[in-house]
């Protein structure tokens, strides 16, 4: 079975059991400053998650682009990609368990024609603060399923994404592969491989609050996710995503750009483009070979993304430039010459253009941000080895063989000089190999210094999360309708070229980024401010329409059109000044706001300003 056959035949699962088919978000979640990417299905969903009516009714199924740069590390096994789909289908306060699992295993072992053998799932055993989901293990039971293990929170729980908020139980469904089983106890919490996860449906039951009690949840949803990868993957018996139609093309790139064999199981000997050799074995070169086709289809799908975004030091643009630059070190250590993440992004974009037309709606965009950010990291790499060599001459000064773990990082953070890089060159200029001890000790210098920077920037992201998943105060609210009047003010004074390129809010400002090519004057951030402060003062209603985005459009409502699927959305408009689609919430009345202020004008990237502004009371 090919990904295209399978998303069709989910989503027409589903439609048929009633669910309103809804296309995919955007990779980049818009008023949402806990994360920098959408990381699962339910991302986009939350609002409705957490209660607010849903435009298309109460069961939704889509297939949903999702990039989980947490993943990064385990990118190069045989299950984890940074970039997948996920397939999803929900129940807003509709059905539950009974249901949610009865369909999934229907779809697996009816649709799928997957061997009910071949399954294994698990479910909550019950703690302190909830008691096991019996409900989900008789169901199982019923529907004749052998394999069925019990797990505590950190297996089989969901929740919540913040301190408070929903949460609950989940029961996760394994495929069991042919892999030889790692020992005696091998069961799906082993991380061996034997057991893939190809489906998690999660059962939104409880709400956790202020005191951290766990409460009856007031409006019980079904969640559920598939990775698209994985399912086709163990349908077509290979034994790795690496291996499905869509990623497969990928690889067999990069082995006619680097001249090596993915399957080949020979060492190979790779002259360095730092004139040193390196012998690489064949899981390294695989690896190496995964990581590449990971990461450039990946970036490629940022770049191309509804939201697009182009390499930078910032947020969604800091990943990509990571993930460019990991790719190309990779593309180096495998013996690839030349300027070549662009020609993997033109595979990418080839295979998956028809599902995902974005990709080649930009994709001269895409190419040309590869070329320049690939071109800007090699040169990078020469200041880093520039810069490795006066490090050197000064350790040298005094009196010490080479330089240490904590200046290979510092050469790591700010030229991007790779730890093997390092290395290579700390040899040659002692023209012999380093013995392990000292490759050991190096290397925790190197490890405890990152752990240190690491620290420093997850105490960022976790001030970051406290913000809430789609927190809804007055505050935000009040923000998100003023970023509305902004984004219209801004059309009537600087031009109708004016268009949202991001938006994020935090409950003390709001952050509006959008497409103009200049600097605005004092004179147009004045009038801007004074046309907002203006509607504020009139006091205009919003109101909230359902609408087919087909209309939508023909009323020149503002927004990202897709409309795969005739779907309908929510438009929000305020008097008759502005009207988005929008998934809210916003505020009553624009007199609600207080004083609107415009405290920061600033460029982001070439032809994109941003703009930050506060509510003053
Ligand atoms: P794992 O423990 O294997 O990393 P997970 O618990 O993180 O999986 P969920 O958050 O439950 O996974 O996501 C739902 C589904 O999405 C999973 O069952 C799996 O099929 C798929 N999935 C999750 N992470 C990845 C990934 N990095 N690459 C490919 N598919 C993934
Ligand atoms: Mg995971």
């Amino acid at each position: 079975m090919t990904s295209k056959e399978l998303r069709k035949k989910y989503l027409k699962f589903f439609k048929e059991k009633n669910h309103a088919i809804i296309s995919s978000a955007s990779l980049i979640p818009e008023n949402d400053p806990t994360v920098l990417f959408t990381t699962a299905g339910m991302h986009p969903l939350v609002p409705f998650l957490m209660g607010e009516k849903h435009p298309a009714g109460k069961r939704l199924v889509d297939v949903q682009k999702c990039i989980r740069t947490g993943d990064i590390d385990e990118v190069g096994d045989a299950w984890h990609l940074t970039f997948f789909e996920m397939l999803g289908n929900w129940s807003l306060g509709d059905y539950w368990k009974k249901e949610s699992i009865e369909w999934s295993y229907e779809f697996l072992t009816g649709v799928l024609k997957i061997n009910p053998e071949k399954i294994a799932v698990t479910v909550f055993k019950g703690d302190k603060d909830a008691p096991e989901d019996e409900e989900s293990f008789k169901v199982w039971k019923k529907l004749g399923v052998k394999k069925i293990y019990k797990y505590g929170k950190k297996d089989n729980w969901w929740g919540p994404a913040g301190a408070t908020g929903p949460c609950g139980p989940d029961t996760e469904i394994f495929y069991i592969t042919d892999k030889k089983a790692c020992g005696k106890n091998c069961e799906p919490s082993c991380s061996c491989g034997k057991y893939v996860e190809i489906w998690n449906n999660v059962f939104m039951e409880y709400y956790k609050n202020e005191k951290g009690k766990f409460e009856k949840a007031k409006q019980r949803n079904v969640d559920t996710g598939m990775g698209l990868e994985r399912v086709i993957a163990t349908l077509n018996g290979l034994s790795s995503v690496y291996e499905i139609e869509t990623i497969k093309p990928i690889i067999e790139k990069i082995e006619k750009l680097s001249g090596q064999k993915y399957h080949s199981a020979d060492y190979i000997t790779i002259q360095k483009f730092t004139d040193t050799t390196l012998a690489l074995s064949p899981e390294i070169k695989r690896r190496s070979m995964r990581v590449i086709a990971d990461h450039l289809r990946t970036a490629t799908f940022i770049l191309g993304d509804e939201r697009s975004v182009a390499p930078s030091n910032l947020d969604q643009g800091y990943v990509l430039r990571r993930l460019i630059r990991r790719a190309v070190r990779f593309g180096k250590q495998l013996g690839i010459n030349g300027l070549f993440t662009s020609q993997i992004a033109e595979t990418v974009i080839n295979i998956m253009k028809e599902a995902y037309p974005e990709l080649q709606k930009n994709r001269k965009f895409i190419l040309s941000e590869l070329n320049t950010e690939e071109e800007k990291f090699t040169q990078t790499l020469v200041g880093g080895l520039k810069r490795f060599t006066l490090t050197s001459v000064l350790a040298e000064q005094t009196g010490k063989k080479y330089i240490n773990g904590k200046e290979i990082f510092n050469l790591f953070q700010t030229y991007g000089l790779p730890f093997e890089m390092s290395i290579e060159e700390i040899q040659s200029r002692l023209m012999k190999k380093l013995n392990k001890t000292e490759l050991d000790n190096l290397k925790k210098e190197f490890e405890d210094e990152m752990n240190k920077h690491q620290e420093l920037s997850r105490a960022g992201a976790e001030k970051k999360f406290k913000g809430g998943l789609a927190d809804a105060s007055d505050e935000t609210r009040k923000l998100h309708t003023a970023t509305h009047l902004l984004h219209a003010a801004l059309r009537k004074i600087i031009g109708n070229h004016v268009a949202q390129k991001g938006s994020n809010i935090t409950p003390e400002r709001l952050r509006f980024d959008f497409s103009h090519p200049e600097k605005m004057t004092d004179e147009q951030i004045k009038k801007t401010e004074t046309m907002v402060n203006e509607w504020i003062i009139e006091n205009l209603k919003i109101k909230c329409v359902d609408m087919k985005q087909k209309e939508a459009e023909k009323k020149g409502v503002i927004g990202l059109f897709k409309d795969k699927y005739g779907e309908v959305v929510k438009v929000y408009s305020i008097g008759d000044i502005s009207s988005e689609m929008c998934g809210g919430p916003h505020s009553e009345q624009t007199g609600d706001l207080g004083k609107f202020k415009i405290i920061k004008e600033e460029s982001v990237s070439a032809g994109i300003r941003r703009i930050k502004a506060i509510l003053e009371k």
